[in-house]
C-alpha cells in the first residue's frame, strides 16, 4: 500500500490522501502528521490505499506517522463513522473532537509529566480516624476515600472534596499519611480472582428484580430502561451490575449529565470498588489528567469510567457494559459544532458491542419512553422510595392570592414552620439575578439586549444589566434612558430578589443562595454542600443546579416559584422538560426522617401537568404526551432535523434558507420541508438567526435526504451565512 487516507480537523467532509510507504494495517487509528496547505497538521488514519485519485503531483508524503500511544481501535473509528454520517458533521471533526486535547496537538507525547495520584502510606492506613479531631472533617474525607481505593485517586477528585483540601493534602503528606505516585498504566493487581466489592446496602424487593432480570437476560445487545422514582436506589440497581461487569473482567461506562457537580457520586462508585482503576472523564478536568484517564481506559487498566457525554467516544477494550444515568437529560445532547447526542451513540455502542445498556430515569425522555412501550427497549421498574415516603405535593393557586415578592402567605408560613422544627427548606426558581427585567412606568421601556432578542437580567449585587445569552453587561440605568424617568422599577423574581425578600421576613434563618453566580468561583459549590450538609444552612434559595441528584438529609420543604411559563411554551418539549424538572426538584423533599412536602406556586393549579405531578404518575402523563405528540405529527414518531443558519441580516440567513429548502423540494421525496423562520431567539450576539425544519415519519428516508441535501446546501451558503444541520434538535 502506498497510500494513506487521513481525518483532519478541517470542515471539509472529506479524507486527504498522503503517500506513506511505510505504513501498514497496524497503523490504522494511528495520529500522523501530515503537511496541509503552508502548515503541519494532526490527523488520524482511516484507511490505506493502493491508488488515489488525484493526479501524483500533488500527493504530499506523511511527515511521521506517531507511535506515541496505542492507535484508536477499530470500533472506535467505527463509532466515529457512524457519528459522521448521521450527524452529517465531517469525518475528520468528529474524529479530532474525541481526542483528548494532548493527542491533538502536532507533537508526539514526550517527556509527558506522568500523572500522580495520592494514596495511603503503611503509616496512613494505621491511622485510627477516632482520634482526630471531629472538626478535621477534611482530613477524615479524605482519609476515607482514600482507604476505600488502594489504586490510589488523582489530585483533582481530591480537591474537590472542599476548598481547603489541597492544603490537607499537603499536611497529611508532611504527616507521612498519604504519598504521591506516578499512576501507572497496567491493570491493577489483585490478589483475588475479582476485585473486591465493598458491602452495599440489601437490595430492596424491587432492586433485587431489576438485577436478576438483568443477569438472567441473554448475552449480546440488549437495551433496558430503568424507570425509577426518585430515591427508588437506581444508582444501587447501577453498582450491582458494575459489580457483575467487573467480575468479569470487562470493563463499565458510566454516563452522567454534569459530573463535575456530583462528586459524591463518584466517591459512591470508588468506595464500592476499592480494588477497581476508576477514571473519571468531563471537562472539569486538565489536560493532562485527561490525557491520562483516556489512556487508562484505552489500556483497560481502568475498570470504571465515569463521564459525561464526550466520554461515550472513549476506547474501552473490554467494554461489557453501559449505563446512562438521567438519561432524559439535555446536557447529553451538544448544542453547537458537533451536535451529537451521548445517549443515543451510546446506544449505538452498545449495539456494536453487543453487550447490555441501562438507560436510568424518573421521568424518561419520551423518545424512550415510547420505546419502552412499544417493546424495543425492556422496561423495569422502582415503584417506591427507599427509606422515605414520597414528597406530599401541592399546588398553591397564586390567581387568589396576593404575593409578597413572589411567594404566597401560605409557602411564607410552611417556611416559617419548618424553621422552627430546624429542617431545612429549598425555594426554587428558575431565574437567577435579582428580576428578569428593568422597566419604566411612565414609558414602557424596558431593558433590552442590544445585540439580542432578550431582556437583561437585573443584578443588584453587582449593580448591573446583564445578558444571559450573550454576556453583555452594562450598568443600571439611573434614569429612563427613553424619557427620563428616575423611578425604573424590577419587574418578576429571580434568586437574589428572593433571597433578600426572605432575608427580611426571617432575619434570624440562615439563607443560601444557589446559582450560576453564586457557585462560579472555583470550589464554591463543594464548600456550600459541605454547609448544606453540616446544617449551618435553614433555607436554600436556588436554581436547577440544585434540582439534580443531591441528596440532603434535612431537606423537608420544597417551594417553587414561577413554574408557570414552561406551560404555554411554543417548544412542544417545554412540559416534558417543565415535568422532569419539577420531579427533580420534588424529589430533594424528605430523604431523611420525615415526610417531605413539595409547594407549587401556580396560576394553573387543574392543568394535567400539575395533577400528574401530585398523584407522581409519570406513565400517565406521558402517554397524554405521546397521544398528543402523534396527533401533531411531532418527535418520537416523526425524525426531525433542522437547518440553521447564522447572518448579519436576517433576510440574508432567510434567503438562505428558502433556497435551501427550494433546492430541497427538487429532490427524493419522503420528507416534509417547513418554511424558513426566525428562532424562537431571533437574534443572538449580534447575529440573525434563522431556522428550518425537514421531518419524515422514516429515519432512512429523512438521512438519504440530509446526505444528498447538506453537499448543496454547503455550496448555496457563501460567506455571509453560518449554518448547522441539527438531527434530531432537542430545541427548536
Ligand atoms: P435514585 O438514584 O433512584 O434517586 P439512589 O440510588 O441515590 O436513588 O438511592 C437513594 C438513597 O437510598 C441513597 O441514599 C441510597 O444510599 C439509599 N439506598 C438505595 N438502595 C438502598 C437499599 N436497598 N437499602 C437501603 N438504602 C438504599
Ligand atoms: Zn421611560
Ligand atoms: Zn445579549
Amino acid at each position: 500500500m502506498s497510500f494513506i487516507r487521513v481525518a483532519l480537523d478541517v470542515p471539509l467532509p472529506t479524507l486527504f490522501d498522503y503517500r506513506a510507504a511505510a505504513a501498514t494495517r497496524d497503523n490504522i487509528g494511528a495520529r500522523v502528521l501530515v503537511p496541509f496547505g503552508k502548515t503541519i497538521a494532526v490527523g488520524v488514519i482511516i484507511e490505506l490505499a493502493s491508488t488515489t485519485s488525484l493526479p501524483p503531483q500533488r500527493v504530499r508524503s506523511v511527515l511521521s506517522i506517531l507511535r506515541d500511544v496505542p492507535p484508536l481501535p477499530a470500533d472506535i473509528l467505527g463509532l466515529l463513522k457512524f457519528c459522521s454520517e448521521y450527524y452529517h458533521h465531517p469525518l475528520g471533526a468528529v474524529v479530532l473532537n474525541a481526542l483528548p486535547t494532548r493527542l491533538r496537538q502536532r507533537h508526539a507525547l514526550k517527556g509527558e509529566k506522568a500523572a500522580h495520584h495520592y494514596r495511603l502510606t503503611g503509616a496512613g492506613l494505621a491511622v485510627d480516624a477516632e482520634t482526630l479531631p471531629r472538626r478535621a472533617t477534611i482530613k477524615l474525607e479524605l482519609l476515607r476515600l482514600l482507604r476505600a481505593a488502594k489504586a490510589g485517586i488523582d489530585e483533582t477528585t481530591l480537591r474537590a472534596v472542599a476548598p481547603r483540601a489541597a492544603a490537607a493534602l499537603k499536611t497529611m503528606t508532611e504527616q507521612g499519611w498519604i504519598e504521591r505516585v506516578a499512576c501507572t498504566r497496567e491493570p491493577l493487581q489483585s490478589d483475588a480472582a475479582a476485585p473486591r466489592v465493598a458491602p452495599g446496602p440489601a437490595l430492596t424487593d424491587e432492586q433485587v428484580t431489576a438485577v436478576d432480570t438483568l443477569r438472567n437476560a441473554d448475552a449480546g445487545f440488549a437495551p433496558w430502561l430503568l424507570h425509577g422514582v426518585t430515591g427508588s436506589g437506581k444508582t444501587e440497581v447501577y453498582l450491582q451490575l458494575v459489580a457483575d461487569t467487573l467480575a468479569r473482567g470487562k470493563q463499565a461506562l458510566l454516563l452522567v449529565p454534569e459530573i463535575n457537580l456530583t462528586p459524591q457520586l463518584e466517591a459512591r462508585v470508588r468506595t464500592r470498588f476499592p480494588d477497581t482503576r476508576l477514571v473519571a472523564l468531563h471537562s472539569g478536568l486538565n489536560e493532562s489528567e485527561r490525557l491520562h484517564n483516556w489512556l487508562a481506559a484505552q489500556s483497560g487498566a481502568a475498570g470504571i469510567v465515569l463521564g459525561t457525554r464526550l466520554a461515550v467516544f472513549t476506547p474501552l477494550p473490554e467494554l461489557g457494559l453501559i449505563i446512562v444515568d438521567e438519561e432524559q437529560d439535555a446536557s447529553f445532547k451538544q448544542t453547537d459544532g458537533l451536535r451529537y447526542s451521548a445517549r443515543d451513540l451510546a446506544l449505538w455502542r452498545a449495539k456494536q458491542r453487543a453487550i447490555p445498556i441501562m438507560l436510568g430515569s424518573a421521568t424518561p425522555a419520551l423518545e424512550t419512553f415510547h420505546k419502552a412501550l412499544n417493546g424495543s427497549y425492556r422496561m423495569l421498574v422502582l415503584t417506591r422510595r427507599v427509606n422515605a415516603m414520597p414528597p406530599v405535593i401541592e399546588c398553591i393557586d397564586t390567581r387568589r392570592e396576593p404575593l409578597i415578592d413572589g411567594m404566597s402567605q401560605a409557602l411564607l408560613n410552611a417556611l416559617r414552620i419548618t424553621l422552627k422544627r430546624s429542617e431545612q427548606s429549598l425555594v426554587f426558581i428558575n431565574r437567577r439575578g435579582f428580576a428578569p427585567v428593568l422597566i419604566c412606568p411612565s414609558c414602557g421601556w424596558t431593558s433590552g439586549c442590544g445585540r439580542c432578542s432578550a431582556k437583561l437580567v437585573l443584578h443588584l449585587q453587582d449593580q448591573r444589566l446583564r445578558c444571559h445569552h450573550c454576556g453583555h453587561q452594562e450598568r443600571i440605568p439611573t434614569a429612563c434612558p427613553q424619557c427620563g424617568n428616575q423611578d425604573l422599577k424590577p419587574l418578576g423574581q429571580g434568586t437574589q430578589r428572593i433571597e433578600g425578600a426572605l432575608a427580611r421576613i426571617f432575619p434570624a434563618a440562615r439563607i443560601l443562595r444557589i446559582d450560576r453566580d453564586s457557585t462560579r468561583r472555583k470550589d464554591s459549590w463543594q464548600e456550600m454542600r459541605r454547609q448544606i450538609h453540616a446544617q449551618e444552612v435553614d433555607i436554600l434559595v436556588g436554581t436547577q443546579i440544585l434540582a439534580k441528584g443531591h441528596d440532603f438529609p434535612q431537606l423537608n420543604l420544597v417551594g417553587v416559584v414561577n413554574a408557570d411559563s414552561s406551560l404555554y411554551s411554543t417548544d412542544f418539549r417545554a412540559s416534558e422538560r417543565l415535568f422532569a424538572r419539577l420531579t427533580q426538584v420534588a424529589g430533594r423533599a424528605g430523604r431523611g426522617a420525615s415526610r417531605g412536602r413539595v409547594m407549587i406556586q401556580t396560576d394553573f393549579p387543574a392543568h394535567a401537568l400539575y395533577q400528574a405531578l401530585r398523584r407522581d404518575d409519570y406513565p400517565a402523563f406521558a402517554r397524554e404526551l405521546l397521544a398528543e405528540r402523534r396527533q401533531a405529527g411531532f418527535p418520537p414518531f416523526m425524525y426531525q432535523a433542522v437547518l440553521r443558519a447564522e447572518a448579519s441580516r436576517l433576510e440574508t440567513a432567510l434567503e438562505f434558507l428558502l433556497h435551501a429548502a427550494r433546492d430541497g423540494a427538487k429532490m427524493a421525496g419522503g420528507v416534509t420541508i417547513y418554511d424558513p423562520v426566525p428562532a424562537g431567539m431571533p437574534r443572538r450576539a449580534g447575529l440573525e438567526r434563522a431556522q428550518l425544519t425537514v421531518q419524515s415519519r422514516s429515519r432512512p428516508a429523512l438521512h438519504a435526504f440530509l446526505g444528498a441535501w447538506r453537499a448543496r446546501v454547503d455550496h448555496a451558503a457563501g460567506r455571509k451565512v453560518r449554518w448547522a444541520l441539527d438531527v434530531d434538535p432537542l430545541e427548536l
